[in-house]
C-alpha cells in the first residue's frame, strides 16, 4: 500500500449505488465485478455492518476492504415507544448530528417515515421541524442508514417486518433531490433492501422542477402538503412553499406521469379555526374537484407542553368528521389518517428532536 493510499479517507459503502460500488470494486480494489454483487447482497440485503461477517470474501480481500472502504451507519441513541406501538428513534450520524426516524405499526408490518435533512429550511409554521432551520442535507447512506437500522431494531425484538416507507421525516426531500434520487435508484435495486416505488411515498410541499425529474423516475409516489384551499391561507402557513404559486403547483401536479390506478395524494392538516370549516372544504373541492388525486385529512397535534405555547390548536373532532364527509359527498377520495405516536412526539410535525 502506499503511502497516498493511507491518507485518503476510507470510502464509505453505503454511500455508493450500485454502479459506483462497481467501478469501486473493480478500479480501486482491483477485484472482478463478481464481487460487487457479493458486497451489495451483504450491505443492503443481509444488512451486515463489518467486512468480518461477509463470509464468501477472501481473507485478503476482506484486509484490504478494511483498509479502504467503510460502513457508516447511523447509531440508535435513544429508542422510544408510545402506547400505541409507534416507534421513534433517535439517531446519531457520524459527525455527531442527530435526526429521528418513526415506525409506525400497521395490520403485519410497519411503515418507516424517512428524515432527509438535518432540521429544514422551509419553516412551514406548524411544524416542530421547521422550527430547528436547515443545518444539512443528509447523503444517501444516512437517509438508507435509517432503514438497514430500523430493520436491525424490528428483526431484534421480533416485531413484524418494514414494508412501506414515507420520506416525511425531518426535512423537504426535494430540497436534498441528488441524495434523494441516489436513495430511491439503491432502494429498487435487486438484491438490495428492494421495496418497490409503489411502496415508497415521497412527501413534498412541492417544487416544481424537483417534481419533474422525481415523476421522470418512475420510483416514487408524490404526496404533496397542500394545508390550505388558497394561495392566502398557504402563505400564511407555509410562507416559503407558498413561493411557487398554487396554480403552478396543481398545473404542475396534472402533468405528472401516474402510473395505472395511482393518484396525487395531497396531505392537508387540519389546523383549529384556521382552515378546518366547511368554507375551506368548498374551497378545497373547487381546487381538487377535477383532480386525479386523493386527500389524506391530518388533525394537527399540538407539540409537548414542554417546548412552550403552540402555535395552533387541534381541530375539533366533529369539524373534522364534516369536513371529511363534504370531500366524500363531492366524490374525492378522503382519508382520516390516524395521527400515531403522538405520546412520545413522533407524529406528523412533531420532529425536533426531543427524545429523552
Ligand atoms: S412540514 Fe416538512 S417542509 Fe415544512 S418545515 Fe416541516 S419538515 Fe420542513
Amino acid at each position: 500500500m502506499t503511502d497516498a493510499a493511507e491518507t485518503r479517507p476510507k470510502t464509505d459503502l453505503l454511500n455508493l449505488t450500485r454502479s459506483e460500488l462497481e467501478a469501486f470494486v473493480v478500479d480501486e480494489l482491483a477485484q472482478p465485478r463478481f464481487r460487487a454483487d457479493q458486497l451489495w447482497h451483504w450491505l443492503w440485503n443481509r444488512g451486515v455492518a463489518d467486512f468480518a461477517s461477509m463470509t464468501n470474501l477472501s481473507g485478503a480481500l476482506k484486509t484490504r476492504l478494511a483498509e479502504r472502504a467503510a460502513i457508516v451507519r447511523p447509531v440508535i441513541d435513544v429508542v422510544r415507544v408510545s402506547t400505541d406501538g409507534t416507534i421513534k428513534l433517535l439517531l446519531a450520524l457520524a459527525d455527531g448530528e442527530k435526526i429521528e426516524t418513526v415506525l409506525i405499526p400497521m395490520a403485519g408490518h410497519y411503515t418507516q417515515c424517512l428524515s432527509t435533512q438535518v432540521g429544514c429550511a422551509m419553516g412551514c409554521t406548524f411544524c416542530s421541524t421547521g422550527e430547528l432551520g436547515l443545518t444539512r442535507n443528509m447523503s444517501m447512506g444516512e437517509i438508507l442508514g435509517q432503514i438497514l437500522v430500523a430493520r436491525m431494531h424490528l428483526a431484534q425484538n421480533s416485531l413484524p417486518p418494514l414494508k412501506n416507507l414515507v420520506f416525511m421525516g425531518m426535512g423537504e426531500p426535494l430540497m436534498n433531490l441528488t441524495e434523494l434520487m441516489r436513495s430511491l435508484e439503491t432502494l429498487g435495486s435487486a438484491e438490495g433492501i428492494s421495496i418497490a416505488s409503489r411502496r415508497s411515498t415521497v412527501s413534498s410541499v412541492g417544487i416544481p422542477s424537483a417534481l419533474k425529474i422525481l415523476g421522470e423516475s418512475g420510483l416514487a409516489v408524490p404526496a404533496i402538503s397542500l394545508h390550505a384551499p388558497t394561495q392566502e391561507l398557504r402563505e400564511r402557513l407555509m410562507p416559503k412553499a407558498a413561493r411557487v404559486p398554487l396554480d403552478e403547483l396543481l398545473g404542475c401536479l396534472d402533468r405528472y406521469p401516474l402510473k395505472q390506478r395511482e393518484r396525487v395524494t395531497y396531505e392537508y392538516i387540519m389546523l383549529g379555526g384556521v382552515n378546518d370549516s366547511i368554507a375551506h372544504a368548498r374551497q378545497l373541492v373547487k381546487l381538487l374537484g377535477q383532480r386525479r388525486c386523493k386527500v389524506n385529512l391530518i388533525s394537527y397535534n399540538p407539540p409537548p407542553p414542554q417546548t412552550g405555547k403552540a402555535p395552533y390548536e387541534a381541530p375539533d373532532p366533529e369539524g373534522v368528521l364534516a369536513f371529511e364527509n363534504y370531500l366524500r359527498s363531492k366524490h374525492i377520495t378522503t382519508f382520516l389518517r390516524r395521527s400515531m405516536g403522538q405520546d412520545i412526539a413522533a407524529a406528523c410535525g412533531q420532529l425536533k428532536l426531543l427524545t429523552g
